[in-house]
């Protein structure tokens, strides 16, 4: 695989909390790369460590050591807004994402300067939301159209890099299976790239080209889904995997 079909990598990364005088390692040497137009899965049980990588990725919190880079370029250390230039993250309570005050039209376009309506259009189209919408406010939407709502947001921002943590898990099972279908569609049609974070590996692996399983604040296991899935190396995958049967 050529270097250059990658769009963004962590290497090495170490982050450590103090909780009450004693050292937390949360994140272990982890690494991980993201194709062009990949879908990568990160996958693990509640305090694993993803949403921290992922604060990492958005530069909202540095590594203790480690590197990060966009495109073969370092941006370790660099502020959220320059992160903010080429991803975008997507949080689990959408409803939250948004000012309760402001309007939709303007809590998008804000967000995403420059966009214009042509683009504004396309992409509410993309998403399957109604521009009438534009007009309301997080609170009189429902979670499945403010979570539809904070992707257009994203997508607005010419971020070709979505990044979501756990941004399904508040939806019923119904609007789940829509956003994961129009995740899979908008990588499809927009060639965006995505890391999907979720403790629920049914739904990481239908959604996703690699999956990542995380414990400890280690990888403890990486590779394409088919592959994971059909054969696990690790007892901690293979364990996931069972209770899925179960
Ligand atoms: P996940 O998203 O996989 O559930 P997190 O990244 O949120 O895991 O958390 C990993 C671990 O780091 C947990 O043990 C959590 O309590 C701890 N942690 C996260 N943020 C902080 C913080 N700001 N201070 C202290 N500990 C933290
Ligand atoms: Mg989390």
């Amino acid at each position: 695989m050529p270097d250059s079909d990658i769009n963004l990598e962590g290497k090495n990364l170490n982050k450590s909390y103090v909780d009450k005088g004693k050292k937390l390692q949360v994140l272990k040497d982890v690494s991980f790369f993201l194709k062009n137009g990949e879908i990568l899965g990160i996958v693990g049980e509640s305090g694993s460590g993803k949403s921290t990588l992922l604060r990492l990725v958005t530069c909202l919190e540095k590594p203790d050591s480690g590197n990060l880079y966009y495109k073969g370029t370092e941006y370790t250390g660099k502020s959220p807004a320059f992160a903010g230039t080429f991803l975008q993250m997507i949080f689990q309570d959408a409803q939250m994402s948004f000012d309760p005050r402001m309007k939709m039209k303007k809590a998008v376009v804000e967000a995403a300067k420059g966009c214009g309506h042509e683009k504004l259009s396309r992409i509410l189209e993309a998403v399957g939301l109604d521009e009438s919408l534009l007009e309301k406010k997080a609170g009189s939407m429902s979670g499945g159209q403010c979570q539809r709502m904070s992707i257009a947001r994203a997508l607005c921002s010419d971020a070709g890099i979505l990044l979501c943590d756990e941004a399904t898990s508040a939806l019923d099972v119904t609007t789940q299976a829509q956003v994961v279908a129009l995740l899979q569609q908008l990588r499809k049609k927009e060639g965006v790239s995505i890391i999907f974070v979720s403790h629920d590996i049914a739904l990481v692996s239908m959604l996703c080209d690699r999956i990542m399983v995380m414990k400890n604040g280690e990888c403890v296991e990486e590779g394409e889904t088919g592959k994971v899935l059909g054969n696990p190396q690790h007892w901690y995958t293979r364990e996931l995997l069972d209770n899925l049967i179960e």
